[in-house]
């Protein structure tokens, strides 16, 4: 689960990680009433969307005035904000965050993930920080520095020691102790609180000597929602795909891609094998759909459905391995929804497993038209074809 900067920056305050003055703002007049109500000018605007880049995306203006704060938010609010990270559709935007004018001498990068291959968090640090911060990992490696942490002792003060007394020019003493005390407070937010990233970019010094955090990221580890209720709260809906949101209440693994061929599939493994044949025969999936090992006829219905909403979708393939989830319920699920929906684009099935005579027959027996094929390459062959003759 993703959160929006706002929402960040409340925690980093919760934590001890000082944040500049803000308040968010869902319409111009609310925008015009913080910038009142906050120091300044200047101020800025920062558009709220689940995507970094805003900056160069022309997502965050800097404002002197309330008159060009209003312009910057009606600019902003309502409009879809396209960033590197959003596609070229963009991201709409549904909120603002007005903040004051801070006023920055060195940017600085700082993060905590887990690396996986460690199997433990990592604390990473770089004093070439701000927008460009990909690149500089990619260019200049040897500037992010890495820490990586034993979770059972946890993070050690000399370990922020490291990253900080790398900096060159080395801060004034007092800087130097905001930001060994900061990242410690980053590290221990990320472990309270179930996170799968908590990132700073920028980390700031300011001309006045202060350690901000003017930028933050948080993504919440959706296995630890269940003892994160406070932060379920702060989910917001509108950043998602619909179909994707759609998936996640009915708990289908379902992930809307930019293709053309729907496929439902059960096991992970299998809809990704499933996803590369599709690739393999020359076209491209809509979705990766995995109705889980224990699908019911209902789960299965509300699958087909998803993949039928994407209008993009000009082929189906259905590939079950029949295991826990039987080959007759998977049948039965698709009847149930065929008989809602209108099905104007040809499906192809390959059905093999526990109960694949029963399966094959109650599809058989129905008016809804399908082929079946005996195997993955062909199902994807066939497929692929179906997409051809269509466009
Ligand atoms: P993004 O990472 O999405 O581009 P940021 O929040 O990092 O958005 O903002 C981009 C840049 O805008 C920052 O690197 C910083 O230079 C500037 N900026 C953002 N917020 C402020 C602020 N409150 N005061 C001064 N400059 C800011
Ligand atoms: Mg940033």
């Amino acid at each position: 689960m993703k959160l929006h900067e706002y929402q960040a920056k409340d925690i980093f305050r919760k934590f001890g990680i000082p944040v500049p003055k803000g308040r968010v703002a869902a319409s111009v007049d609310e925008a015009v009433k913080a910038g009142q109500d906050l120091p300044g000018p200047p101020w800025v605007v920062k558009a709220q969307v689940h995507a970094g880049g805003r900056g160069k995306g022309g997502g965050v203006r800097v404002v002197k005035s309330l008159d060009e704060l209003k312009q910057a938010t009606s600019d902003i609010l309502g409009r879809p904000l396209v960033t590197k990270q959003t596609g070229p559709e963009g991201k709409k935007v549904h909120q603002v965050l007005i903040e004051e004018g801070v006023h920055i001498d060195r940017e600085f990068y700082l993060a905590v993930v887990i690396d996986r291959s460690k199997a433990r968090p990592v604390v990473i640090f770089s004093q070439a920080g701000g927008m460009e911060i990909e690149e500089v990992a990619a260019r200049s490696p040897e500037l992010v520095l890495k820490e990586f942490v034993d979770p059972k002792i946890g993070w050690m003060p000399f370990q922020a020691k490291n990253l900080v007394y790398s900096l060159d020019p080395l801060p004034g003493p007092d800087t130097v102790k905001e930001l060994l005390s900061l990242i410690g407070a980053l590290y221990r937010l990320f472990m309270a609180q179930d996170c799968s990233l908590a990132e700073i970019n920028p980390l700031v010094i300011t001309k006045e000597g202060k350690a901000l955090a003017i930028d933050g990221k948080i993504n919440i580890d959706d296995n630890g929602l269940v003892r994160q209720k406070d932060l379920k709260a702060l989910d917001d809906p509108r950043e998602k795909d619909p179909l994707d949101a759609k998936a996640e209440q009915y708990n289908i693994n379902y992930i809307r891609l930019s293709g053309n061929i729907g496929a439902m599939v059960n096991g992970a493994g299998l809809a990704m094998a499933t996803m590369d044949v599709i690739k393999l025969a020359g076209a491209e999936p809509a979705n990766f759909l995995d109705v889980g090992g224990g699908a019911s006829e209902e789960m299965v219905k509300k699958g087909f459905e998803i993949i039928l909403e994407d209008k993009n979708v000009k082929a189906i393939l259905i590939n079950i391995f029949g295991g826990i989830l039987r080959c007759d319920v998977l049948a039965r699920g698709v009847l149930a929804a065929a008989e809602k929906i209108d099905i104007k684009v040809p499906i192809i099935i390959r059905l093999e497993g526990t109960n694949v005579q029963e399966g094959r027959a109650i599809l058989q027996n129905s008016n809804l038209k399908f082929m079946v094929a005996k195997d993955m390459a062909e199902a994807a062959a066939m497929v692929t074809e179906q997409v051809r003759r269509s466009a």
